[in-house]
């Protein structure tokens, strides 16, 4: 099986296909759920496939320091490791590293960090970034870059892009090709339409599998997060899936696949449900307020998922009072639930081609909100 985006309807820019991979093919646009340290935390994977997951994330950073990628490679693979045969992606390690601010130095050759779990001392370069990614079995592997601080100078956000490019062909370098297996570059260069296009352009110039917009959701705001989409989408190969990294809200999803993005992976629809948010089709409402206590109605009409349909708000509401973790184990359940349903919708609406349409009816639904 050759790793591939086959396009099976459009509908503007938006598209709605098939990704063919090593590991099983999906829907996109697809919602990644993100498995941090090897697990979709609160859920089992089975509940994770249960709510319509086919593609999940994992970090390297994380899984290299705990439980290590030697480890997982001798113990099967990050697939086997997680119970996850479908398609993995993995991140590069770079943002996390990028984050440890006074605890990294980077240099040409890539950044050097201490663990935040012990203190010891890593490298990432771009040639283990891809090597680490090999070892956990990685479906899809992604290529190491700075992720541009935010706000960043004109010529910041230039020099950081440059190096990321540079960076980019030497983890093309390190990629062993394996038919079904892809990497794919990521699109830098901050606020700036310019060197957005710029490094779309070198990206499609060296060649990958698939392309991501990464250095986005970091406080730019969505205007300027859709507008940085529109100065580089329509620079990527047609042919090849497209990739928005860390994001995000559901509105950001509607905008974003209408501008042609396949893919996302977001921590919001999980770290929400730990934290008692709820995303329904009525907007976000927070399970702890007190106007749920008595409330013997699901939290979302219409929705498949064990907490909608087994329990009431009141339930969830005392679960997450009482500090009870099957209240984040349900919520977690749910709020993927709302996220896949979401893309399943949006992928119906391409196909029919009304999705401008279907959105305006999501966002009204949303406006009206929980008058309940
Ligand atoms: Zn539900």
């Amino acid at each position: 099986m050759s790793f591939g985006h086959q396009v099976l309807a459009t509908d503007g820019a938006a598209r709605a296909g098939l990704l063919h991979t090593a590991h099983g093919a999906v829907e996109t646009p697809v919602f990644m759920p993100v498995g941090t340290a090897g697990t979709v935390k609160a859920m089992t994977a089975d509940q994770v496939r249960a709510t319509g997951a086919g593609l999940v994330l994992g970090n390297t950073y994380h899984l290299m320091l705990r439980p290590g990628a030697d480890r997982v490679e001798r113990l099967g693979g990050l697939h086997r490791f997680m119970d996850w045969p479908g398609p993995i992606l993995t991140d590069s390690g770079g943002f996390q590293v990028m984050s440890l601010a006074g605890l990294r130095t980077m240099d040409e050759g890539g950044v050097t960090f201490r663990s935040h779990l012990d203190g010891s001392a890593h490298r990432l370069t771009p040639e283990s970034a891809t090597q680490i990614q090999h070892k956990l079995d990685a479906t899809i592997t992604m290529v190491l870059d700075e992720c541009t601080p935010f706000p960043a100078t004109p010529a910041q956000a230039e020099a950081s892009m440059a190096l990321s490019m540079r960076w980019a062909v030497r983890s093309r370098d390190a990629f062993v090709p394996r038919p079904g297996y892809g990497q794919f570059g990521i699109v830098q260069g901050s606020v700036f339409p310019d060197l957005r296009a710029a490094s779309a352009e070198a990206l499609t110039a060296i060649g990958f599998e698939g392309y991501a917009v990464g250095g986005l959701a970091v406080g730019e705001g969505q205007a300027t997060m859709l507008s940085v989409l529109d100065s580089a989408v329509p620079r990527l190969p047609a042919d090849r899936p497209r990739y928005l990294m860390g994001v995000g809200t559901p509105d950001d999803l509607l905008a974003a696949v209408a501008r042609g993005i396949d893919m996302f992976d977001c921590v919001m629809p999980t770290r929400a449900g730990r934290t008692a948010r709820g995303f329904t089709s009525r907007g976000v409402l927070n399970l702890r307020n007190a106007r749920h206590a008595e409330d013997a109605g699901p939290l979302d009409e219409g929705c498949a998922c064990t907490a909608c349909t087994r329990h009431s708000r009141a339930y969830l509401h005392h679960l997450f009072r009482a500090n009870e973790m099957l209240g984040p184990m349900l919520l977690t359940q749910h709020n993927l639930t709302y996220y896949q349903s979401l893309m399943r919708g949006m992928r119906a609406a391409i196909t029919e081609r009304r999705l401008q349409a279907h959105a305006d009816e999501i966002r009204a639904a949303w406006a009206a909100g929980n008058t309940r």
